[in-house]
């Protein structure tokens, strides 16, 4: 059953791990019960009775007939318009304290991996230094400090990781409430 959901190149593993999970519910779009519904983000000015099923995301169905995208186009700079569209209009959002963004990497949008700790983090060194290196940019001037929340990853905060599709780097940026 699950192998047949279908699964976008920029968000693989999405496996009712993040933003789908089983359940017996009608799609607001297709009005069918799939077992599957997606529970994450979509950004409209329409008034959708109910979620989505994979399905109608994957196809582009929902983003179409409710005008939304599942994902903003921030941090999506440089990429054409045809993965421009499929990010956001036909790939599974993400929830996130912040507004999610997604990462562009070789010219090409990265698949999201999903949300970590500072353990799954460190097994993604390139990751995590690239995280540091934005961090430090961003006014955490603090190196004690930032080690402390880099180390603790996890809790109150966490780390979205994101892989890019043409070159397998890790990339990663801090989430928190
Ligand atoms: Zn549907
Ligand atoms: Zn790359």
């Amino acid at each position: 059953m699950s192998a047949s959901l279908p699964l976008s190149r920029y968000h693989p593993d999405s496996l009712a791990r993040w933003s789908i999970r089983a359940a017996t519910e009608t799609c607001a779009c297709c009005k069918c019960n799939t077992g599957w519904i997606y529970t994450a983000t979509f950004y409209t000015a329409y008034e959708v009775n109910g979620r989505f099923c994979p399905w109608c995301i994957a196809d582009g169905s929902a983003a179409e007939r409710f005008a939304g995208e599942f994902t903003d186009s921030y941090g999506l700079d440089g990429v054409s318009e045809d993965v421009l569209h499929e990010v956001t209009r036909c790939t599974l959002g993400f929830d996130a304290w912040q507004d999610p963004h997604w990462f562009v990497h070789c010219k090409d949008a990265a698949a999201f991996i999903g949300e970590v700790g500072s353990t799954e983090l460190a097994a993604h060194a390139e990751a995590l230094d690239q995280l540091r290196t934005d961090m430090r940019l961003d006014g955490w001037h603090h190196g004690s400090q930032l080690e402390h929340f880099l180390t603790h990853l996890g809790g109150g905060a966490t780390a979205m990781l994101f892989r890019c599709t043409v070159c397998g780097a890790h990339l990663a940026y801090a989430d928190a409430s």
